[in-house]
C-alpha cells in the first residue's frame, strides 16, 4: 500500500547510537504528529560499535565502556530513553590512570604535588609544562594547519607531547598525533589557546567555573558513566520507542531523489518512499550511497581514513585478577616496549562486568600506528595480549576467557584535510533538503558526539519538513 506523502516515513541508515538517537528525536519531536521512522541496520544486532556481550559470566563491551556526559543531546537522549535511573557512574578508583613506558607500568599521579614529585615528565619536562602560560598565542591561521603533535610540542613541550598527549591520542582516537588536526580532533584545546592564551590558564578558569565556561573535557573533567547491564542499554531503549521500526540484516544499497522525496533501496523488501533520509553509517559505506546525489561529499568521505581496531577481552581468575591495580587502565607511550595501544580494566571500572573475585580486562590493538595487527588471527592476538599483560604485571594464571572483537573501520581520523572535508560536506548537503549525514564522519568521534550528530541531523530534517508544510501548495 502506498502512503500519502504526508505520512511517508523517515529512513535512518545505520542502527548505531547515532542513527537511533536521530530516530528518537524524530518520533519524539511531535508525538501526536504520527511521524514514523524506519531504521535499516546491516547487521543482525543493534548498537553498532556500542554493543554489550554476555559470555561465561563476563559482560564485555564491544566498543565504548564509558561515556562522558559531554553534550546536552546525550543527557536528553538518556531521558527520552527512560534510562536516567539506570545510569551508573564508574567506581571512584577508575580515576587512577597508568602509563606504560620502557616496559614498565606506572601510575600517572592525579594530585599535582605527586605529579610534580614522581610524574612521567621528569624535572625538565615538568618545568617546560609549567611554562605553558608564557608561550605566546599562535595566529588562528597557523593553528588551522597544525597537527596535534605540533600543537602539543609548541604549547606543552616535547616531553609532555610524547609522554602525555601521544598516549591520550592513541587511547581516544587509536590515532597518530602527527596526523590528526588539532582544531578538528581536539577543538577545545585550540579554543582554550584562542580564548585564554593558554591551556593551563583555560583549564583553571574552567575548574573555577570561569566566565568563559571553557571546560577542559578532553584533558580530564572525568565523570565516566554507563548503564546497569552495559552501554547497549541506550541503543536498545531508543529502538523500542513508539514510532521506531527497526529492520535488521537490511543493508541500504541506494538512495535516489524522487521529486520532494527519497527512494531507499535495501537488500531486503521493496524500496521505501521516504520523506527524508539520515545516513548514520561509517564514512565509506555512506560515501557509496551519497555518490549519485552528493558527489563532492562522497569524495570527501572516501578520503576519511578509519583504521582497524581489535579488542581482546580477557577474563582472569582470582590469582591473576589480584595482580591488576585498582584503576581505569593503562595507555602505552611511544617506546613502551609493548604492541598494545592500551588496556582497560572493565571489571575495576564497573564491578558487574566480572564474576566475584575474577576480572574482565580488554586490550586494544591497531589504529593508525599499527593497522597490521588486524591481520593476526584470534589465537595469536589472545596469546599476545596475555603475554604483554603478564610481562607488565606477572600473572600467575592464564585467562579463563578470551574473546576477540574486530572493527575494520573503527574510528575516523580527522587529519589536516578535515576542516575542508567538513565544509564541503555541509555546504553540499545544505542544498539537498531531506538528506542528512549523522554518525562520526564529520564532527566528533565519542559516544556523546555520535548522539549529538544524530539529534542535530534529525532537527535539520524536522526543520525542512516544517518549511515544506508551511510552503504554499500547488493550487
Ligand atoms: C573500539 C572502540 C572503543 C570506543 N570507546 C569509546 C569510549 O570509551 N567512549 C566513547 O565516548 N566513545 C568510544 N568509542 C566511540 C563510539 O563507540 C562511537 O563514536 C559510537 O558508538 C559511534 O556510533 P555511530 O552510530 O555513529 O556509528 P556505529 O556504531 O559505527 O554504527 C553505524 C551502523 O551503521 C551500520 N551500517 C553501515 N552501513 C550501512 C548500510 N549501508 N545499511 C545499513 N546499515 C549500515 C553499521 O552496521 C553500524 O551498525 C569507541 C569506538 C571504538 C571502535
Amino acid at each position: 500500500m502506498k502512503r500519502s506523502s504526508a505520512h511517508r516515513p523517515f529512513v535512518v541508515v545505520g542502527g548505531g547510537v547515532s542513527g537511533l538517537a536521530a530516530a528518537a528525536t524524530l518520533v519524539g519531536a511531535e508525538p501526536a504528529s504520527g511521524i514514523s521512522v524506519i531504521v535499516c541496520e546491516r547487521e543482525g544486532e543493534l548498537g553498532g560499535k556500542a554493543r554489550t556481550l554476555e559470555l561465561d559470566d563476563f559482560r564485555i563491551e564491544t566498543g565504548p565502556v564509558t561515556f562522558l556526559d559531554d553534550t546536552p543531546a546525550l543527557t536528553e537522549c538518556i531521558r527520552a530513553a527512560g534510562l536516567e535511573e539506570e545510569r551508573v557512574r564508574a567506581q571512584r578508583v577508575a580515576g587512577r590512570r597508568f602509563l606504560i613506558r620502557a616496559g614498565r607500568m606506572r601510575e600517572v599521579p592525579a594530585h599535582p604535588l605527586r605529579f610534580i614529585r614522581s610524574g612521567p615528565l621528569g624535572l625538565p619536562g615538568l618545568l617546560r609544562l609549567l611554562a605553558e602560560p608564557l608561550v605566546p598565542r599562535a595566529a588562528p591561521d597557523r593553528v588551522r594547519d597544525e597537527t596535534v603533535e605540533a600543537f602539543a610540542r609548541r604549547r606543552l613541550g616535547a616531553r609532555a607531547a610524547e609522554r602525555l598527549v601521544t598516549p591520550l591520542v592513541r587511547g581516544v582516537w587509536a590515532g597518530d598525533p602527527a596526523q590528526l588536526s588539532v582544531v578538528s580532533a581536539f577543538p577545545r584545546w585550540a579554543e582554550l589557546e584562542r580564548t585564554h592564551g593558554s591551556l593551563l590558564r583555560g583549564m583553571l578558569a574552567g575548574r573555577r567555573g570561569g566566565a568563559a565556561g571553557a571546560e577542559p573535557r578532553e584533558l580530564g573533567s572525568r565523570a565516566p558513566s554507563s548503564f546497569r547491564g552495559g552501554i547497549e542499554a541506550l541503543p536498545r531503549a531508543l529502538a523500542a520507542l513508539p514510532g521506531v521500526e527497526v529492520r535488521l540484516r537490511t543493508t541500504v544499497r541506494s538512495i535516489t531523489r524522487a521529486g520532494q522525496e527519497w527512494r531507499v533501496e535495501g537488500s531486503v523488501g521493496p524500496p521505501i518512499e521516504a520523506a527524508g533520509v539520515i545516513l548514520a553509517g561509517e564514512a565509506r559505506p555512506m560515501a557509496a550511497l551519497l555518490a549519485p546525489t552528493a558527489p563532492r561529499t562522497a569524495q570527501a568521505l572516501r578520503t576519511l581514513h578509519s583504521p582497524p581496531v581489535t579488542i581482546v577481552a580477557l577474563g582472569y581468575p582470582a590469582a591473576s585478577a589480584a595482580r591488576f591495580p585498582e584503576g581505569f587502565g593503562a595507555l602505552a607511550a611511544p617506546g613502551a616496549g609493548v604492541r598494545l595501544l592500551g588496556t582497560l580494566w572493565d571489571g575495576r571500572i564497573f564491578p558487574d562486568r566480572s564474576p566475584p573475585g575474577q576480572l574482565l580486562v580488554r586490550v586494544i590493538y591497531g589504529g593508525s600506528v599499527d593497522p597490521e595487527s588486524a591481520a593476526l588471527d584470534d589465537d595469536r592476538l589472545a596469546a599476545l595480549a596475555h603475554s604483554e599483560l603478564d610481562r607488565l604485571l606477572g600473572l600467575p594464571e592464564p585467562p579463563r576467557l578470551s574473546h576477540v572483537i574486530r572493527w575494520s573501520e573503527a574510528i575516523p581520523q580527522y587529519d589536516l584535510a578535515h576542516l575542508t572535508r567538513r565544509e564541503t560536506a555541509e555546504e553540499e548537503l545544505a542544498s539537498l533538503p531531506g538528506l542528512e549525514l549523522a554518525g562520526t564522519a564529520l564532527s566528533g568521534v565519542s559516544f556523546g558526539k555520535a548522539v549529538e550528530a544524530g539529534t542535530a541531523a534529525a532537527a535539520r530534517l524536522l526543520a525542512t519538513r516544517a518549511r515544506g508544510a508551511s510552503a504554499p501548495g500547488p493550487d
